[in-house]
């Protein structure tokens, strides 16, 4: 067998092209969505995800403004820039780039953003509120992946997920979707015993553990669905080459490292019945719900003001 791949890149066109629609009809209104985000620190990776969440605001005509503090910032200072935003009728969503250095406390900071302005879906408001199944705004990525199943006709309803990570950010609201689904959901960390027997019983297997290639064919039912959300840099040519089955090396040759996920995609491709790949999966979904979710937030704050 040979997965299918599921193309989260159509799939983010999809969701694009349905908020083109619901832009119009708030330009209408005289509304442009506004997204503020806040950026602290110079890790490079960070920087490039604040620019393709900014040029997907510019492609969709969003507003964004960008608050960049140095590594060295405090967490009153960051505090500061969040209740900027807070204040900002223009800005309907607040993002809050992670990971932040070491002297500012993520949690902390976090529940200082306007849960009505919290398009991360990080604010334990909104955590409460997915938990009893009255979702305000879900973390993109977990919301993103339930887009791409349900835009793909996987069936959730009565059969078996797992979930691998348990992080806020991503394993646990995903659990928390497949649960509302209907699935029956497990999920697995690094204390988890035999995760490779807990793993093959998934019909629906979701992989976010930041290991890359960790998931292998014996992990793996045959015919399940595997997402793939880890994003990992391999920079050695050995590794990158059994990771990716000889694949993508001219990719390696011009860049000197690739991009993988926590699937080994040579071996799983041929046990699963679907596959999403690492780049072009997971990774532009995030961004499209971002977008969803800061439209939907000036679509309440119209609404709350009418
Ligand atoms: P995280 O906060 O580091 O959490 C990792 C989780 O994986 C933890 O729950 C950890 O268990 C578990 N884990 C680590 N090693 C394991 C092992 N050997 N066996 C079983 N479980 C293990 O990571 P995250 O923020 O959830 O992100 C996970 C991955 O997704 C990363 O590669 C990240 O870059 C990627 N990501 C991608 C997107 C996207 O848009 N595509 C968005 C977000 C994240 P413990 O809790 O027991 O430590």
């Amino acid at each position: 067998m040979s997965a299918a791949l599921l193309d989260g890149v159509a799939t983010a066109r999809a969701i694009k092209d349905e908020l083109r629609a619901q832009l119009r009809e708030l330009a209408a209104r005289a509304v442009r969505p506004g997204l503020g985000v806040v950026l602290v620190g110079d890790d490079p990776a960070s920087a490039v995800y604040v620019r393709s969440k900014t040029k997907a605001c510019d492609e969709l005509g969003l507003y964004h403004e960008t608050a960049q503090l140095p590594a060295s910032a405090t967490a009153e200072a960051v505090a500061e820039r969040i209740a900027d935003f807070n204040r900002k009728r223009e800005i309907h969503g607040i993002l809050v780039q992670l990971p932040l250095p070491p002297q500012v406390d993520a949690a902390s900071v976090l529940r200082l953003v306007d849960p009505t302005k919290d398009v991360d879906g990080f604010h334990p408001e909104n955590l409460g509120l997915l938990v009893q199944k009255r979702p305000r705004f879900v973390a993109c990525t977990p919301a993103g992946i339930l887009e791409l199943l349900e835009r793909h006709q996987i069936v959730l309803s009565g059969r078996r997920a797992v979930v691998l990570g348990r992080s806020d950010i991503v394993g646990k609201p995903m659990a928390l979707l497949l649960l509302h689904a209907d699935a029956t959901v497990t999920i697995c960390h690094s204390r988890t015993r035999d995760l490779a027997a807990v793993s093959r019983e998934a019909d629906v297997l979701i992989a976010a553990i930041g290991r890359p290639g960790f998931v292998r064919g014996e992990h793996v039912k045959p015919g399940a669905v595997v997402v793939d959300v880890g994003i990992n840099r391999v920079d050695d040519p050995a590794r990158a080459a059994e990771l990716l089955g000889g694949e993508r090396m001219g990719e390696f040759a011009r860049k000197g490292y690739v991009l993988v996920g926590d699937v080994h995609f040579p071996s799983v491709r041929e046990k699963a019945s679907a596959l999403t790949p690492v780049p072009g999966g997971v990774g532009p979904l995030t961004i499209a719900m971002l977008m969803k979710n800061t439209v939907n937030a000036a679509l309440r704050a119209c609404s709350a003001s009418a």
